[in-house]
């Protein structure tokens, strides 16, 4: 039931990982979709999208940066006039034990992942508010909340998304726009292939459902929540880990 045609979606961080499996479902599911990314890798994953049938175009957006982020919506809106849906995929760790973190390694990731949310939501909300509908859903983390060694700057980030999905939400439900957040758990990605076997195994054994997390599996929670459907759902962070951590 759930279709996206005729819609635009921003997928922040496209060019591989979740938001590549993001990309492929909304892009099944018929929306338009923008890629951003700061790899120009971006250009190759919109390429093959499009050669499956997908409607998706690369552009090269660094969501830290506020003149880059205000470019890509304003030529978004000087060509589709409408942005429906935001979502804030992009993230980065720079792990470290607390004591030996360096400040440049704090920065970069709350830039990265809370920082960016300012930029991207504050250049997409007034079209939302116009056209009266939107969604926006960005990425926490299963260590927001479980925490993690080595992550300090990570976790913090990834649970202060939670309480800006939590409050934002409150300011624009009443012009038709849902804010979430998707908190992955255990996804197979290039991070986690280049795992040792028995870290992955490890990692499983604790997953209920039995196995790693897909990013297909991300794109179908980031899709629900994206849709029309789920109108009266907002505020809230949506658990994907298998039920290795249920909230
Ligand atoms: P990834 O590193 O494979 O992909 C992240 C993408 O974001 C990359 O393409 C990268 O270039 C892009 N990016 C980084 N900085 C950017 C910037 N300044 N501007 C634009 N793009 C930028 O990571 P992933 O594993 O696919 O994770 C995606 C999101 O999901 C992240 O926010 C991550 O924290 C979150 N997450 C991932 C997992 C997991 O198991 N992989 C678990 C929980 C949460």
């Amino acid at each position: 039931m759930i279709n996206l045609e005729g819609q635009l979606a921003i997928i922040t961080g496209g060019a591989r990982g979740i938001g590549e499996g993001i990309c492929e479902v909304f892009c099944k599911a018929g929306a338009t979709v923008a890629l951003w990314d700061v790899l120009d890798v971006g250009v190759d994953t919109a390429e093959r999208i499009s050669k499956q049938g997908g409607s998706i175009f690369f552009q090269k957006v660094d969501v830290t940066s506020k003149d880059s982020v205000e470019i890509a919506v304003s030529e978004i809106i000087a060509k589709y006039h409408k942005i429906d849906i935001l979502i804030n995929n992009a993230g980065v760790i720079r792990d470290r034990s607390f004591m030996k973190m360096e400040q440049s390694e704090w920065d970069t990731v709350i830039n990265v992942n809370l920082n960016s949310l300012y930029t991207t939501a504050k250049a997409v909300l007034p079209h939302m508010k116009e056209a009266g509908y939107g969604r926006i859903v960005s990425a926490s983390s299963i260590n927001g909340f479980a925490g993690a060694f080595g992550q300090v700057n990570y976790a913090a980030t990834k649970a202060a998304v939670a309480g800006f999905t939590r409050a934002l939400c409150k300011e624009t439900g009443r012009f038709g726009v849902t804010v979430n957040a998707v908190a992955p758990g255990f996804i197979k990605t290039n991070m986690t292939d280049s795992m040792p076997d028995e870290v992955i195994k490890a990692g499983v054994a604790q997953i209920p459902v039995g196995r790693i997390g897909t990013v297909e599996d991300m794109g179908f929670a980031y899709l629900y929540l994206a849709s029309k459907e789920a109108g009266f759902i907002s505020g809230i962070t949506l658990h994907a880990n298998g039920g290795s951590m249920p909230m």
